[in-house]
């Protein structure tokens, strides 16, 4: 069985890209699941789709824990923890990267056990949450990996998933995961299933024995108040309020008020500061700011000031 994930920001086609993947196994003659995972529904949040693909009946479910390809669309979510892009990765993962960088420099910088190939990276865009067409080359590039996926399947794959948004989306949606698809003629068949699973082989873990409780002391509580500050949005922003010290006129009561994350404390001359583990970039800030005081930064630019 094959199992590929895909892992993006919310806007970036990783949903789509496992629906071609999908079909394109399926048109190949492959029994498929395919299904995305989000965290939030929210254009810039990690998420991720899998795909599982076989020639016999799948009897897995759930999402998949250890990918034989990890597929990275967006490169600022590889080193982050909560994004899960290396939950599961082992010696037999196959990682693509989507970057501006080499190969050599993610395997060292993530300590990966296994293989690392790059998709080169298109030119980069101000909201990273808009990059164009990147879910149909992850799917394309993805599609050559696996070695069993024709350029005519993937063709009807993408026709058959992205036609109802007219010629000029399809056309260049083609073109990009056909691209990718021949960027990738090299490595065709480099991705390989693992080896099934024996349950004769299974060994049981090494209990720990832990003392029988009640339910009032061992039930989780789920209704214990103030977790949300526990949940670090930051990360879902693609693009960074940034507040010009010199315009802001200290109507506090204005973007403090709006921000619907409570992101943005005042202190005590009455100056806005936005914290960022928590502000998730909605910008709803930026266009209620009477005066214009607060711009939107690339998260990704070097440029990215605080405030
Ligand atoms: S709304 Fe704009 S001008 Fe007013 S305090 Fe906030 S950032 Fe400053
Ligand atoms: S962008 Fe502005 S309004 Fe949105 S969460 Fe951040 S500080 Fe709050």
């Amino acid at each position: 069985m094959y199992r590929i994930r895909f892992h993006g920001r919310g806007g970036q086609g990783m949903k789509t890209a496992g629906r071609i993947l999908g079909t394109a196994f399926f048109r190949e003659g492959y029994e498929v699941q395919d299904a995305p995972r989000y965290g939030a529904e929210r254009r810039g949040a990690p998420i991720f789709a899998f795909v599982r693909a076989d020639k016999n009946p799948i009897l897995e479910r759930g999402i998949i824990r250890r990918p034989d390809l990890a597929v990275v669309a967006d490169d600022t979510l590889a080193p982050v923890p909560a994004a899960g892009v290396l939950a599961g990765v082992d010696a037999h993962t196959l990682m693509l990267i989507n970057t501006h960088e080499a190969a050599e420099t993610w395997r060292q910088r993530l300590a990966l056990p296994g293989r690392v190939l790059v998709l080169p990276a298109s030119a980069e865009v101000e909201d990273r949450a808009a990059l164009p067409q990147v879910g149909a080359a992850c799917a394309g590039a993805a599609a050559r990996l696996v070695g069993v996926i024709g350029r005519d399947a993937l063709e009807r794959a993408i026709r058959q998933e992205l036609g109802h948004l007219g010629e000029a989306v399809l056309a260049d949606n083609l073109a990009v995961a056909l691209h990718a698809f021949d960027l990738m003629a090299d490595e065709a068949g480099s991705l390989t299933e693992r080896p099934p699973q024996i349950a004769d082989a299974w060994q049981p873990p090494d209990w720990i024995e832990i003392p029988f409780e009640g339910a009032d002391i061992s039930a989780p509580a789920i209704h214990g108040a103030l977790t949300s500050e526990l949940m670090q949005t930051g990360l879902w922003r693609t693009l960074r309020p940034v507040i010009d010290r010199d315009r802001c006129n200290r109507c506090w009561w204005v973007c403090s008020t709006f921000c619907p994350d409570s992101a943005i404390r005042v202190d005590g001359e009455g100056n806005p500061h936005i914290d960022y583990d928590h502000c998730k970039g909605c910008l709803v800030c930026l266009a209620q700011c009477p005066p214009h005081a607060i711009r939107a930064v690339p998260e990704h630019s070097e440029q990215g000031g605080g405030a």
